[in-house]
């Protein structure tokens, strides 16, 4: 299966168009439809001439939009698109009212990582993105009234076990003839995959790092997270701090919150303890609830008090709103409810 158009630089669809034997200016001019006007369809890229257009169409084509909604304050919206192959991904976009546009993107359809607090990662892998599957999810909100500001790679998926096709869509991304993103508006989560965070590190971007770390110690994160297994919180750390030394970069660590798991007075001091003279910043999130995780977020109470402990001990710390919970904004929810909500097929015997 050949790329998506939306995943290709301008000189390779100058090499494209010209092996079609159409002039090479065709090929940036079809890079800024696509990533300048959020265009990624070939039919009405206007200034091309028809039997380019008629050619370009054949290429593999962008995904279908099965559902769009739009949370109550109209401030998230969440987009569920399905590929050429039939597999759902999600996206979210989050403004807010200083303007930021934040697109987050899947850069996996399902996850292997298994951490027991999300929904993706309980339904397993079916495939990596590829950077113009990456892409497209953030052109689609490109076109609209808000310009995009900010793109977190914090959806579906881990993108450091997707490692180039990731840093292909950020290239994309921060590409001059397109959306010219600063890479410093660009964040990538990582589960902690540390070889890939050392190699991120050398590659001396200005993007964002966050880890998801959810526990202070490694029996807790062992259970939360089984990666932990394999790279444990010392060695995370460890390549956090890396990062840290090469790009100049804060990075920050996420922590949702559940109750009764890792949200205890003592586990504040440990965190706290472990982040001690790091330079880092903490989102605490409140677990986002789904009927399909028997787990729960604490009390807003106990939310803010472990807060209160992270920062007495001189720990930046900042604690997340939880957006969107009417369109099923936590990741996977959206995917998983259509699914649910889809007649079986039955095969006739
Ligand atoms: S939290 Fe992220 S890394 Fe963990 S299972 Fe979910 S999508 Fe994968």
């Amino acid at each position: 299966m050949s790329p998506a158009l939306a995943g290709l630089f301008p000189g390779e669809l100058e090499n494209l168009v010209t092996g079609w034997g159409q002039p090479a200016y065709r090929g940036r001019q079809i890079f800024e439809w696509i990533h300048r006007r959020g265009v990624l369809d070939p039919r009405q890229m206007t200034n091309l001439p028809t039997d380019l257009r008629q050619r370009l169409a054949l290429a593999r084509g962008e995904g279908e939009e099965v559902r769009r909604l739009t949370s109550s304050d109209g401030l998230t919206t969440k987009l569920l698109l399905r590929l050429h192959d039939g597999e759902e991904i999600e996206a979210v976009a989050m403004q807010s009212s200083s303007g930021r546009n934040t697109i987050c993107v899947s850069s996996q359809a399902g996850c292997a990582m298994g951490c027991v607090f999300c929904v993706t990662g309980q339904f397993g892998f079916a495939r990596n993105l590829d950077a113009g599957e990456i892409v497209e999810q953030v052109l689609r909100f490109s076109s609209g009234a808000r310009p995009v500001t900010n793109v977190v790679f914090m959806g579906m998926g881990e993108p450091l076990a997707n490692y180039d096709e990731t840093l292909r869509a950020m290239r994309l991304l921060t590409h001059p003839f397109g959306l010219h993103l600063g890479a410093r508006r660009i964040t990538v989560s990582t589960s902690g995959v540390v070889p890939a965070m050392r190699r991120l590190a050398e590659e001396r971007l200005q993007v964002g790092l966050a880890i998801s770390l959810h526990a202070p110690d490694d029996a807790l994160r062992s259970e939360l997270m089984p990666i932990n297994r394999r790279w444990p919180i010392r060695e995370v750390l460890a390549a956090a701090d890396y990062y840290v030394e090469c790009t100049g970069r804060r990075v920050s660590y996420e922590y949702t919150l559940m109750s009764g798991v890792n949200d205890t007075d003592a586990l504040a001091d440990d965190l706290a303890r472990l982040l001690h003279g790091r330079l880092c910043h903490v989102n605490l999130i409140p677990l986002n609830p789904t009927e399909d995780i028997n787990l729960v977020a604490p009390s807003a109470h106990r939310a803010v008090a472990f807060e209160r402990r992270l920062r007495d001990a001189g720990i930046a710390a900042t604690m997340r709103v939880n957006r969107g919970r009417d369109i099923l904004a936590a990741c996977g929810q959206l995917r998983l409810a259509e699914k649910r909500s889809r007649p079986i097929a039955v095969a006739a015997g």
